[in-house]
């Protein structure tokens, strides 16, 4: 897919709600298909918004690829939509876990994590607790990334109706 996604433009972000359902992924759940994933779709902490989302126009340029909410060391964090646990470690010294929703995929940290990967989670469900050390958040945040493939979106397309416009490369 040779696409750049532009928030607060035109068409709605239903496109991407559609895409990226997880039913596939936990079709091995008994109730999946009988409930709407979306229902409960939350944030995963409670906290003020402290650094907005602000991706760089390319891959090296210096950027701020997900969102930062205020949240303590030992906060819960909950599973804002549902998918299944994909990764659960460090990277580059910060505790990391990312679920996996299907076409899309969030990344939280610093979380540190008691679920094995694999693990199908539904949202609302605690997914960790916030980190003392790891990465620009350590013990005072919850920095919440969302991707599809290698491309970096708003988390908050996950649970708002945000508006995005999906625009092809070469435009
Ligand atoms: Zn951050």
């Amino acid at each position: 897919m040779f696409f750049r996604i532009d928030v607060g433009a035109l068409v709605l972000a239903t496109v991407l709600f559609t895409l990226s359902s997880p039913v596939a992924a936990l079709s091995s759940t008994p109730d999946s298909m009988t409930q709407d994933p979306r229902d409960n779709r939350r944030y995963p902490v409670s906290g003020e918004l402290l650094q907005d989302f602000a991706p760089p126009n390319a891959d090296w340029l210096p950027g701020h690829r997900g969102i930062d909410l205020a949240a303590s060391t030992g906060t819960p964090v909950f599973v804002p939509a549902s998918g299944v646990v994909s990764f659960v470690g460090e990277v580059a010294g910060t505790p990391v876990v990312t679920i996996d929703h299907g076409l899309m995929r969030s990344t939280f940290q610093p979380v540190k994590s008691e679920l094995n990967e694999g693990t199908p989670v539904r949202s609302g469900r605690k997914l960790g607790v916030i980190a003392a050390d790891g990465g620009h958040c350590a013990a005072r945040c919850l920095h919440w990334g969302l991707l599809i493939e290698e491309q970096y979106l708003d988390p908050r397309l996950l649970i708002e109706r945000v508006r995005v416009r999906l625009v092809p490369e070469d435009f």
